[in-house]
C-alpha cells in the first residue's frame, strides 16, 4: 500500500533522514520507534505528502489519512462537522454517524470539541480519518497524550478497528509495550536511518477478548 526508497531530508544541512526504505503492505501495522528527535515525525510527514522538500521515491495506493498526537479539530466547527471535512457532501451524514458510533460517540456529534475529553477528541480524530476509508493510516504518537487508562482503551479500540477495517497504519510510537501490542512489524529509527527491524513476536491480541487484558478488560 506504500513503498518509499531514499528518503533523504535535511534542515539547514542537518541530515535527518539519510535514505529510508520502507514498505507497508495491505492490512498490515507496522511500528516506527526511535529516540526523540531521531526523525519519526519527519518521516511520517513525508510518507503523508506533507514535506515538498524531502527527496526519495514514495508510491502509494488508496488513500490514506493522519491522525497526530493531538487531535486538531477545528474547535469552531461541532464534532459532527469536523468527521465531515473527511467526506463527500451527498454521502455525510450517514457516514459521519456511523463513524463516530464505531469510534463510541455516536450521541456528541453536535458537541464542540471544547466540549470533550482529550480522549473522546482524539476518539473523534479518530472518526475523522476512519471516514475516508483509508488504505493506509499515519499515526504520529496517537496516544501518548492521553492518560495510561484512557491509552490503553484507545489501544483496544485500535484493535477493534484494525479488526474490523483491515486497513494498513504505520504507528509512530515511543512506547514499546504499545508496538508489541498492536503492531506485526517493527522498525528502529536512528541517525537517519532504520537501523532495526524485527516483526513482532507476539499474536496480535484480538481486544477486547485477549486473557492478556485480565481483569481490566470489563473496562476497556
Ligand atoms: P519526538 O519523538 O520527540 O517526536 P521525532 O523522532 O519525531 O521526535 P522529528 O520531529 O522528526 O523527531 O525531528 C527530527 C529532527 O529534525 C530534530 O532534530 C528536529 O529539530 C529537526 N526538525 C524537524 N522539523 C524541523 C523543521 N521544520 N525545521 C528545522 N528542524 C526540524
Ligand atoms: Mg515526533
Amino acid at each position: 500500500v506504500l513503498t518509499a526508497r531514499d528518503v533523504r531530508r535535511a534542515f539547514a544541512g542537518t541530515v535527518v533522514l539519510a535514505g529510508v526504505d520502507l514498505t507497508i503492505a495491505p492490512g498490515e501495522v507496522v511500528a516506527l520507534l526511535g529516540g526523540s528527535g531521531s526523525g519519526k515525525s519527519t518521516l511520517l510527514r513525508i510518507l503523508a505528502g506533507l514535506d515538498p522538500d524531502a527527496t526519495g521515491g514514495i508510491s502509494r495506493t488508496g488513500s490514506q489519512a493522519v491522525v497526530f498526537q493531538e487531535h486538531r479539530l477545528l474547535p469552531w466547527k461541532r464534532v459532527a462537522d469536523n468527521v465531515a471535512l473527511g467526506v463527500r457532501r451527498t454521502d455525510a451524514p450517514h457516514r459521519v454517524a456511523a463513524a463516530l458510533a464505531e469510534v463510541g460517540l455516536a450521541d456528541r456529534g453536535r458537541a464542540w470539541p471544547a466540549e470533550l475529553s482529550g480522549g473522546q477528541a482524539q476518539r473523534v480524530a479518530f472518526a475523522r480519518a476512519l471516514v475516508r476509508e483509508p488504505a493506509l493510516l499515519l499515526l504520529d504518537e496517537p496516544f501518548g497524550a492521553l492518560d495510561a487508562l484512557t491509552r490503553l482503551r484507545m489501544q483496544t479500540l485500535f484493535g477493534r478497528l484494525h479488526a474490523e477495517h483491515g486497513f494498513a497504519a504505520l504507528l509512530v510510537t515511543h512506547d514499546v509495550d504499545e508496538a508489541l501490542l498492536l503492531a506485526d512489524r517493527a522498525l528502529v529509527l536512528d541517525d537517519g536511518r532504520i537501523v532495526e527491524e524485527a516483526p513482532v513476536p507476539l499474536t496480535r491480541p484480538r481486544a477486547p477478548d485477549h486473557p492478556g487484558f485480565g481483569p481490566l478488560r470489563r473496562h476497556l
